[in-house]
């Protein structure tokens, strides 16, 4: 009989069988942990209230031959708003549907627990009309790319180093171009200098000053970027994009 413990973060749920859940765990420990909970779906299942998305919790697990088994959970933190609130549910759902796809069962990934965790709990931290929810999403998008190995450098040409007049962006290499360059690369897609400004400046950021840069002006051109990016180097389209698009005021 093996059991252990994991800290981590609801990233998806679906139902199994009459009352059964399965839910997909993004573990402080062990990257994303696959597990069911056997009756959750009861009114007054003791498990029912561990297994909503986006909690954040303490699990202990009983590991089975190809998927666990939730025997206990605690909650850590509720983040009940980002259920209640229909953009934070979208958005949440958005960047949960990211990560469930790039991270792998097994392998651990701490830098994207904790970055995940920290959007979870800026979005939180005040009522929705005074969060900046774009900004949010860039941020997030940005240092997801980080944590999982790609760091992208917006701020100089990627063949000659220049800082200023960058013009194109190489989705291959990974980073912008500026004018002289840009013709090396023939796949490369043309974006504003100030796109790459605010991307710069975005990242360097830390969640609690998010809001003093506006993206308003660059949004559709920053939304290209990453998304041409990811569909690229991680091959993932995410569905709940589109409903996150949709409602978002
Ligand atoms: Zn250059």
């Amino acid at each position: 009989m093996s059991l252990y413990t994991v800290s981590g973060i609801i990233i998806r749920r679906y139902p199994l069988g009459e009352a059964d859940t399965i839910v997909h765990i993004l573990s402080k420990e062990r990257g994303k942990v696959e597990a069911v909970a056997k009756g959750a779906r009861r009114i007054r299942s003791r498990l029912l209230a561990v297994t909503q998305p986006f909690i954040l919790g303490e699990y202990l697990l009983f590991a089975g031959r190809s998927l666990e088994r939730i025997n206990q959970g605690e909650i850590e933190c509720a983040y009940r708003r980002l259920r209640e609130d229909l953009n934070l549910f979208a958005l949440c759902t958005f960047c949960c549907e990211l990560v469930d796809k790039v991270v792998q069962v097994g392998e651990p990934a701490p830098k994207v627990f904790y970055l995940t965790k920290g959007l979870l709990d800026y979005l939180h931290s005040d009522q929705p009309e005074r969060l900046h929810l774009e900004n949010a999403l860039t941020y997030y998008l940005i240092k997801l790319l980080d944590a999982l190995g790609y760091q992208v450098d917006f701020s100089s040409c990627l063949l000659c180093g220049a800082k200023t007049g960058l013009t194109a962006f190489s989705v291959v290499e990974g980073g912008p171009l500026c004018s002289s360059c840009s013709s090396n690369d023939l796949n490369s897609l043309r974006f504003q200098p100030a796109v790459f400004c605010s991307l710069d400046k975005l990242s360097s950021l830390g969640w609690a000053k998010l809001g003093i840069i506006k993206l308003g002006p660059y949004q559709s051109e920053i939304e290209k970027l990453l998304e041409t990016f990811y569909h690229y180097h991680l091959e993932v389209e995410t569905r709940s994009a589109a409903f996150w698009k949709s409602i978002r005021s």
